[in-house]
């Protein structure tokens, strides 16, 4: 019985995302990866059903909670992950993506002149040093999949986002002990807990985005150093 239903969702979703008018862009943003993937060492595909599920399902999940426009910034994107499907999905978007690994970036900046996208910038460094400089409290989202535990991503997302703004950390199934853990960090840093989208990825389990909005300007003492943020988390 429960095969049958994770079939079926399977079917739903792979039925949904080829019936998407981006369909075309996902699978070319797939061939670019399966070919580059070695070079520049970005993330583990099994093949393009996986790929569909796993990535694109997971990434353009509730695309529509970003206003129009809206100046995102994404900490950690690794190879290009949700930023790319949701840019693909919402060419509105403003989006800065953020990964300390320089090869990683340059993959990123490949896939910006591969599908010509505009208001699309990589940035090489580390979230809590730029933080502390012009892009501080400068966005409407920050947003990372699979970057850090909750509590440490907060100090890594909340010094970006504006007063009014939003934090968008999408998680996967472990997120509500996440989110036990996380809740002084989300006060110090002026945050609260706005709501918490979940979703069933099937054979990949359950997933959430975790919103948590920007309610007080986050004191100027944070973040701290990375490996300070780790070893006391707040
Ligand atoms: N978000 C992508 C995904 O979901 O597939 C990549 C996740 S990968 C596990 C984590 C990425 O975060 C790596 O590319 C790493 O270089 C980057 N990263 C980790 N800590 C960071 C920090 N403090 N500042 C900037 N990038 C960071």
């Amino acid at each position: 019985m429960s095969i049958k239903l994770c079939y079926n969702f399977f079917m739903d979703v792979l039925n949904s995302i080829k019936a998407d008018e981006n369909c075309a862009d996902y699978m070319r943003f797939y061939n670019l990866l399966s070919s580059e993937n070695k070079k520049y060492n970005l993330t583990s595909i099994e093949g393009e059903e996986d790929f569909l599920i796993k990535h694109i399902a997971d990434c353009i999940a509730f695309s529509d909670l970003y206003d129009d426009r809206a100046k995102i910034v994404e900490i950690g994107s690794g190879g290009g992950f949700p930023s790319v499907p949701l840019k693909i999905k919402r060419k509105d978007l403003d989006m800065t993506l953020i990964d300390s690994n320089e090869k990683k970036v340059a993959f990123l900046e490949n896939v910006k002149r591969f599908f010509g996208f505009e208001n699309f910038n990589c940035i090489c460094g580390r979230a809590e040093e730029l933080s502390k400089g012009a892009l501080r409290e400068s966005f409407d989202y920050a947003i990372a999949r699979a970057v850090a535990p909750m509590n440490v991503l907060c100090e890594l997302l909340l010094p970006f986002v504006k007063t009014g703004g939003k934090m968008m950390a999408y998680k996967g199934k472990n997120y509500k002990e996440e989110l036990s853990l996380a809740e002084n960090a989300i006060d110090k840093l002026g945050g609260r807990i706005k709501k918490i989208c979940d979703y069933d990825l099937g054979t990949q389990g359950d997933r959430a985005i975790i919103v948590v909005e920007k309610i007080t300007s986050t004191p100027d003492i944070y973040p701290r150093r990375y490996a300070k943020i780790k070893k006391s988390t707040l």
